[in-house]
């Protein structure tokens, strides 16, 4: 009787899902994620000054108004972006790094590249209907 046969329960380790993909530099993506993130809480914050802008000098009501939607509507992108980046950098925590949040699948290297907080791999990103 070959004991050395191979024990059928212990088949080839499984590839983890946690496992981080190989050849990503997950500190320096670290790094530019915080810098990004950085940067959106600077803009943020200016965001606010222009929403208290009040009307003077010779700034007219509209313009006054048209400034102040602006604003909102780059604070509501920002937000966004920043739930992104941190949700990124939570995945990184994790070791979940690089999968896409919906199917599971590696997310293209360039795609990563391109915006490290990109949650999704192109296939489930051409499936959504928000542009992610
Ligand atoms: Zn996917």
């Amino acid at each position: 009787m070959d004991t050395r046969r191979a024990d059928p329960t212990q088949g080839p380790a499984l590839l983890l899902k946690t496992q981080v993909i190989p050849d990503m530099n997950l500190s320096s993506i670290k790094e530019q994620l915080l810098r990004q993130r950085a940067d959106i809480e600077r803009h943020l914050h200016e965001t606010e000054g222009a929403k208290e802008l009040e009307v003077v000098g010779r700034l007219s009501r509209a313009n006054a108004f048209q400034a102040r939607e602006l604003a909102f509507q780059n604070e509501k992108r920002w937000s966004r972006e920043l739930t992104r980046i941190d949700s990124a950098l939570a995945r990184i925590e994790r070791g979940t790094y690089g999968y896409c949040a919906l199917c599971d699948e590696e997310i293209a290297p360039g795609r990563l590249e391109a915006n490290p907080a990109i949650p999704l791999c192109i296939k489930c990103a051409q499936t959504q209907s928000t542009p992610m």
